[in-house]
């Protein structure tokens, strides 16, 4: 495999023996979105460069450090690969002229995202977001039904032990003051700051406190709190958030230190945490950021939301022992001998499908020996042989894979029943021995029972 093309680092295929990890958590967090009213939009993998600098901030380590730009010819236009969804939904929604509709408007997505970033656990080039925003309120209630959507899609997944934090950025008549008093305290270390901090000193000093340089790191502990700064209205924000939270029964530490990663955030910040994720801990980050849309050409409006990271979510769910349900395995293969059974197996099978049922047959051409094999390797229920005399009579045994017991059944009449038969039993079983409900489970046996 010496000249083979590897994926790009940092990346990563997901096979079929994850996908339905995937989809579960995809599924839940759609689910939980659309009892809050959330509709799911799509936007493009790629936008223009503008777009990214002017929402997410041209002095961020995401547009500075970690975009992927493509420009398909030289000379024209300077595409970026979207490392978050936030802008092109912005994007989006004034194009498409959503905002003269009903407000709030709530919508959501599920995308892939790029980042220059050095890989490691939790950390990749490419990462896929779960992400919500909603447009039109000024209310703490919204930045609480925003808090309370991740909250509940993390309970469904089974999640423990997930902490809230939030913390308030200000708006920009306060963080003004604040920019002002953060210029003063950098200035005194300008020898210790690198070469981007420098910069950022000049044009949005606020920006030092995220550097992920050791040394800024150091010096920005001591750094004056956005906390300290807020100006009345932000107060009262504020407060009315952590009054609501309180309210629907949120816990939630307030972190002074927030300040995310991306220009746009207004008054309300928050990052939800987990202890078993190791250096890359935050799984969600999101906040308010009243004044994007305006900045980005649309009309003055309000605005907040959330991305999470999924492929950290299924790292948390891992190490936290929490099992996703597999998918429901194979109900028949149907094996057959020469080329007139595996004719009726193909049609057979074909017909059971339309029921709903998930059948397989041999593809391979291979021995009996062989198809039973597979039967076993891909943990069908059950499997049925079609051979010369299956034909003729009409009749093949039916065999529980699990047992090996067998029964004969005419397999044009009753195969579909005795998959249904068999399904309801595995119910019923389920919920006896799992839940002790043994009044339920024969509900279902004597369902099948009646025809
Ligand atoms: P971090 O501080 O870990 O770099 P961030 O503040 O850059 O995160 P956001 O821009 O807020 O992250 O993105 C929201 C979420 O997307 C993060 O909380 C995280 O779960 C996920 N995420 C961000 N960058 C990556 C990445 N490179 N690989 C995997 N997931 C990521
Ligand atoms: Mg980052």
């Amino acid at each position: 495999m010496a000249n083979m093309i590897k994926a790009p680092r940092g990346t990563q295929d997901v096979l079929g023996n994850e996908s339905y990890q995937w989809q579960f958590i995809e599924n839940i967090a759609l689910e939980t979105a659309k009892l809050y009213g959330f509709e799911e939009i799509r936007t493009p993998t790629f936008e223009d460069m503008a777009l990214f600098k002017r929402s997410v901030g041209d002095t961020t380590d995401v547009v500075q450090k970690e975009m992927y730009q493509v420009q398909a010819e030289k000379g024209k236009e300077l595409y970026g690969l979207r490392p978050e969804g936030t802008a092109g939904a912005v994007r989006a929604i004034i194009q498409n002229g959503l905002l003269n509709e009903t407000l709030p408007l709530k919508i959501c997505y599920l995308i892939s995202c790029f980042r220059h970033e050095r890989p490691q656990a939790g950390r990749y080039r490419e990462f896929h977001q779960f992400g919500v925003e909603m447009f039109g309120s000024a209310s703490p209630s919204a930045d609480v039904e925003v808090i309370c959507l991740a909250h509940h899609l993390f309970e469904r997944m089974g999640l423990k032990e997930i902490q809230l934090y939030i913390n308030s950025i200000g708006c920009p008549t306060c963080r003004a003051k604040y920019q002002k008093a953060l210029k003063a305290y950098f200035e005194g270390y300008r020898e210790r700051l690198c070469g981007t901090c420098l910069e950022r000193l000049e044009r949005n000093p606020m920006r030092i406190l995220d550097c992920k340089s050791p040394e800024c790191a150091e010096i920005a502990k001591d750094a004056p709190l956005m906390l300290h700064y807020l100006c009345e209205d932000c107060k009262q924000h504020f407060e009315g958030v952590q009054e609501r939270l309180k309210a629907v029964g949120i816990s939630y530490q307030i972190n002074p230190k927030i300040v995310r990663g991306l220009d746009y955030y207004t008054k309300t910040v928050f990052e939800f945490v987990s202890n078993d994720l190791g250096a890359q801990s935050t799984v969600c980050g999101g906040g308010r950021y009243d004044g994007l849309v305006e900045q980005m050409g649309g009309a003055s409006t309000p605005g907040l939301g959330f991305g999470i990271g999924l492929e950290r979510l299924l790292l948390i769910l891992k190490a936290q022992g929490i099992e996703i349900p597999k998918p429901a395995p194979c109900d028949l293969y149907l094996a057959s001998i020469g080329e007139q059974a595996q004719i009726k197996a193909c049609s057979l099978a074909e017909q059971l499908r339309q029921e709903g049922f998930r059948v397989e047959c041999d593809l391979m051409n291979r021995s009996i020996k062989a198809q039973m094999k597979y039967a076993n390797k891909i943990g069908a229920n059950m499997s049925m042989v079609l051979g010369e005399s299956e034909l003729e009579t009409g009749k093949a045994n039916l065999k529980l894979m699990k047992t090996g017991e067998q029964h004969e059944i005419a397999f044009e009449q009753d195969l579909c029943r005795t998959i249904y038969d068999y399904n309801l039993n595995e119910v019923a079983n389920a919920l006896e021995h799992q839940f002790g409900d043994e009044q339920l489970a024969n509900l279902f046996r004597n369902a099948k029972r009646e025809d």
